[in-house]
């Protein structure tokens, strides 16, 4: 379990140990040109060099472990960067800048920056690291969902004063999910949840041999067909699970994934802009394809995102761009 005055959270040269240990189980490699052997790699000692440069004698490029990684260039003291990693994948429904700010002892917006990073770590391509979702003999469900402030119907200047219909907008975001059962989950920031951009996501995230469960919602027949098998459930009739040939017809998984994604939202990050929303969905998506009950630790989970922090390119100009976006 969690021992937060373990000292790869609380000095610095003990958590590049940590990191060098998952990045490097064989010693350094030389992030420029990929050089192992360790008689052509020095490590550079002295008091004006910095703490974990490494030279390589291939390339001739000074390295360390940070390079290519999302903790790159970052003046945080690498102990708060593995500390708030750890957090991050421990926490089930997320952790909020200002609580990483308080624990960390940086500033909200350094807390905020490195939780986007954090984020950008947990990125994967689902399909590329595991196949895609489902298979034969397996069990896809699929479903939408909206997240973002609702928006009070326009009033015409004609309406006024008559009797006021409480019409709303939809939600702003529509989210599309997969998830396969006892497996792993996918979910998507679309700009409509039309039926194009569904199948888009369906076919290129799932395993048309699959059998499909969705509701009855007109976006998903057509596609439907395209699997296996394509079974539905009426929640218009309060119909949420039914029994058909020795098989439960019902998306409880699915609502699962998005009540745990929304309890977060609501409980955690309150506010979320539409650029950043992705961002979200991938940290809970993350988290959810590592859980308990694949029978994976936090330790596990925590290594697995210092594993991920490599390759990812993820500047501060870029997250400012979408801030402001
Ligand atoms: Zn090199």
């Amino acid at each position: 379990m969690f021992d937060l005055t373990h000292a790869i959270y609380n000095d610095a040269e003990k958590a590049r140990g940590h990191l060098e240990g998952i990045h490097w189980p064989n010693g350094p490699i030389c992030p420029h040109c990929g050089n192992i052997d360790p008689a052509r790699i020095t490590k550079l000692e002295g008091k004006s060099t910095r703490p974990g440069v490494y030279k390589c004698n291939e390339c001739r490029a000074p390295f360390s472990v940070t390079v290519r990684t999302v903790f790159e260039r970052s003046k945080i003291g690498l102990h708060k960067w593995v500390l708030a990693s750890h957090l991050m994948a421990a926490s089930k429904k997320g952790m909020s800048a200002h609580q990483l700010h308080r624990m960390l002892g940086v500033t909200y917006k350094t807390a905020w920056f490195m939780a986007h990073r954090i984020r950008e770590a947990m990125k994967e391509d689902i399909v590329e690291t595991g196949g895609p979702l489902g298979g034969e003999g397996k069990t896809i469900e699929a479903d939408e969902t909206y997240w973002g402030r609702r928006e009070d119907g326009y009033v015409s200047p004609q309406r006024k004063g008559q009797p006021y219909l409480k019409r709303k907008k939809p939600m702003k975001n529509a989210i599309v999910g997969l998830v396969e059962r006892g497996g792993r989950t996918r979910t998507v920031h679309v700009k409509h949840a039309t039926r194009d951009a569904v199948r888009e996501i369906l076919v290129t995230t799932a395993d048309r041999n699959s059998t499909l469960y969705t509701d009855e919602s007109n976006i998903y027949p057509i596609t439907g067909k395209e699997f296996a098998a394509h079974g539905t459930v009426k929640h218009s009739a309060k119909e949420y699970a039914r029994r058909e040939g020795g098989v439960v017809v019902h998306s409880n998984t699915i609502d699962s994934v998005f009540s745990v994604f929304k309890r977060g939202m609501v409980g955690v990050y309150q506010h979320c802009g539409e650029a950043h929303l992705h961002r979200y969905l991938t940290e809970f998506d993350f988290r959810y394809n590592r859980r308990t009950a694949l029978k994976i630790s936090d330790a596990e989970r925590a290594e697995d995102l210092l594993r991920m922090a490599r390759d990812k390119r993820l500047t501060c100009r870029r997250i400012g761009e979408a801030k402001n976006a």
